[in-house]
């Protein structure tokens, strides 16, 4: 359903960002793997994709973080895939702890990651989606953005942000035949919440159990197919039934 689409994921190189990146190219997208400290596990998920897939596949190096940084590396993609169709914002970090003594440099690394990675990178996308008059933009927000879950002040703001900016790009972007939407996912098996296996607040998940990173890919390649060509602004949660 994707082949002859180009799709740049942030924060492929692990857990949901490579699940989403593989299951693209399962549907026939050429893919940029972009990862920021895991060179390896960047390298090992493009060698999965063109092994298994036979799609181009090429990973690079972007702190999504970084203003110049982003447009220098979506230059670079345009140059060698020429366009992009697909961008899925899905770089994120947490520091959790409780707002009384959250420190200010964790505040704000969650949200230049979390909240302006996806600013920097639909800035830098932008105006090739609008010359080519197409584009899907997938943002990975987060239940903590809906809900407020403690221990997450930084994160949760940065996610409830993700939510106003798909928003806004919907509205902006709408009468180019881009569309916007966020994934909000409740937890998810991945090394974020590896230390979670025992925490009680999976008991209070409908579904008796965390997800997986590919449930969270099968519903962001809907997003990203034809098949969704009339969902724009929308925020679809996937967390097992937790915060209906
Ligand atoms: P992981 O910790 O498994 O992976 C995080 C990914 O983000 C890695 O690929 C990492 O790259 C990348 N990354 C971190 N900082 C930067 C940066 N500054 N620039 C570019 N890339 C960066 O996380 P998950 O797969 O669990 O999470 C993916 C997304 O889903 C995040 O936005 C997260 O907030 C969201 N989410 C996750 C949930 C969960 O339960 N797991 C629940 C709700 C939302 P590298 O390894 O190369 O450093």
């Amino acid at each position: 359903m994707l082949k002859g689409k180009t799709a740049v994921v942030t924060g492929a190189s692990r857990g949901i960002g490579a699940a989403i990146a593989k299951k693209l190219a399962s549907e026939g997208a050429d893919v940029a793997v972009l990862y920021c400290g895991n060179e390896e596990k960047a390298k090992a998920v493009c060698s999965e994709i063109t092994e298994k897939y036979g799609t181009k596949c090429k990973y690079c190096r972007c702190d999504v973080s970084d203003f110049e940084a982003c447009k220098e590396t979506v230059s670079a993609i345009l140059a060698d895939f020429g366009g992009i169709d697909i961008l899925v914002n899905n770089a994120g970090i947490t520091r959790d702890g409780l707002l009384i003594t959250m420190e200010e440099a964790d505040f704000d690394a969650v949200l230049d990651t979390n909240l302006k990675g996806c600013f920097n990178m639909i800035r830098a996308c932008g105006r090739n989606f609008i010359k080519r008059k197409y584009g899907k933009i997938i943002n990975i927000s987060s239940v903590s953005g809906i809900e407020g879950i403690a221990g997450q002040a930084n994160y949760a703001a940065a996610k409830a942000g993700v939510i106003a900016l798909t928003k806004v790009t919907a509205r902006e972007f709408a009468a180019k035949n881009v569309c916007c939407n966020a994934i909000a996912p409740g937890f998810i098996r991945t090394d974020m919440t590896k230390d979670m296996e025992e925490d009680p607040r999976l008991s209070a998940i409908p579904l008796r159990r965390m997800g997986e990173a590919e449930e969270v890919a099968n519903l962001a390649a809907f997003l990203a197919s034809p098949a969704a060509d009339y969902i724009t602004g929308e925020v679809i949660k996937i967390d097992g039934g937790l915060t209906m």
